[in-house]
């Protein structure tokens, strides 16, 4: 992607404290190709220890806040006050968080799930667009280099009419109680905090958006599905649950969403059925796109070498061979969201129209995903019409 970094946006985080699981990530993303600028935080439930992590990053004094509604207030009465926000919370804050920033001019970067109910997530759609302001959504991986190659692919045919899709996110490790000692997982299993599911918003929703960037001509008529609690305790909160779709084109997908999936270590994979040829990506492995022709030998495709379809190598970085992932990932989806935040500063105009990244609609049809798999669920796993 080119662009033309003159002015870093000002950018403030809610969350991702010290020991949080993905904070890290956030800041390394937004901060690797200087696109962002951390000039504010309220990092933390406890505001003293948020304070005093955004002084180890290097805060002023006055802009380590002690909680997330002091920082936006505090913000909005400067001249250089934040552009931006990032918001790196458990689930139940997320709309609200969100909310807030929107009404106070701030475009947004929140997490998944964005909110509890597809009703939330249509004010929150409706807010930005009447704000104009972006809203950008983190499923991670949708920023690999191999998910615009398999986007390409699809649209050039190669595959063929698609006709399955299969769909996972199943890791192991919480095949056991392990949220009797770790805080980060306690807060998922309880719905006050993670909402009306556990797997399905916290991973599915996931492989659903990058089936959502590859195959963005399909749209998912009906599903059903299946879910359970293996860990008693979880319930009424499910660790694994098996989510079955047909598309409008005559297409089937299943979705696998799974924390019990004992020895996985990731395990998120999408394969794509054409009535040519199959292609096949896991993130364990995110070089490496998969592409079988039926009747002749399996390929296997590099990332960042010069077969690929162009856009596969808009966003590369160091060439084929050396491996690019997660953080990679993300600091393109960072590099995408400033460039729709501020095309002036951080994008060519002929970039803008080509821009792939979760935004507002696909944190709604996350949600909208959930609530469906739920309502099927908890009916016994029926199908559902979507809309
Ligand atoms: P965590 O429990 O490890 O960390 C949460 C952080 O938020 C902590 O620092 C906590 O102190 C802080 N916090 C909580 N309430 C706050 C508040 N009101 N104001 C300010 N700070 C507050 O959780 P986590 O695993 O980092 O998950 C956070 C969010 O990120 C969740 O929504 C989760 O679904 C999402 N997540 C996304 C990915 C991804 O790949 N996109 C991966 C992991 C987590």
């Amino acid at each position: 992607m080119s662009q033309q970094t003159r002015k870093p946006i000002r950018w403030g985080m809610v969350g991702g404290g010290r020991g949080s699981q993905i904070g890290t990530i956030h800041r390394n993303a937004a901060l690797r190709d200087n696109v962002f600028a951390l000039v504010a935080g309220a990092f933390d439930i406890d505001p003293e220890r948020g304070r005093a992590f955004g002084l180890e990053l290097g805060l002023d004094a006055d802009r380590a806040y002690s909680d997330y509604k002091a920082m936006i207030k505090g913000e909005a009465e400067r001249p250089d006050g934040i552009e931006a926000i990032s918001i790196a919370t458990p689930n139940n804050t997320h709309y609200e968080i969100t909310r807030l920033a929107l009404e106070n001019g701030l475009h947004v970067i929140c997490e998944k799930p964005l909110c509890f109910s597809v009703q939330e997530a249509e004010e929150l759609l409706t807010l930005s667009r009447s704000k104009d302001l972006i809203v950008g959504v983190t499923y991670g991986y949708a920023g690999h280099q191999m998910i615009e190659q398999a986007r390409a692919m699809v649209r050039n045919g190669d595959l063929g009419e698609i006709r399955v899709v299969n769909l996972a996110f199943a890791h192991g490790f919480h095949s056991e109680a392990v949220e009797e000692k770790n805080p980060a997982t306690r807060w998922r299993v309880d719905p006050a905090f993670a909402g009306p599911s556990y797997v399905l918003g916290d991973i599915g929703t996931h492989p659903l958006f990058l089936a959502e960037a590859i195959l963005d001509h399909m749209k998912i008529k009906r599903l059903m599905c299946v879910r359970q609690s293996f860990v008693k305790s979880r319930a009424p909160l499910e660790d694994n649950a098996i989510t079955l779709m047909e598309y409008d084109n005559g297409a089937i997908a299943n979705v696998w969403s799974s924390a019990i999936n004992a020895g996985s270590m990731h395990g998120q994979r999408i394969r794509i059925v054409g009535s040519k040829a199959s292609i096949e990506w896991w993130d364990e492995q995110p070089n490496q796109l998969r592409y079988e022709i039926q009747g002749e030998p399996a390929r296997i495709f590099e990332r960042g070498m010069g077969y690929l379809y162009p856009q596969a190598l808009i966003d590369d970085r160091i060439g084929g061979g050396h491996p690019e992932g997660l953080f990679e990932a993300w600091a393109n989806l960072y590099r995408r969201f400033a460039a729709r935040m501020q095309p002036h500063d951080h994008a060519a105009p002929s970039d803008i129209s080509n821009l792939i990244f979760p935004d507002i609609e696909a944190g709604l049809e996350g949600v909208r995903w959930v609530e469906n798999c739920v309502r099927s669920a908890n009916a016994g796993g029926i199908w559902v019409d979507y809309r």
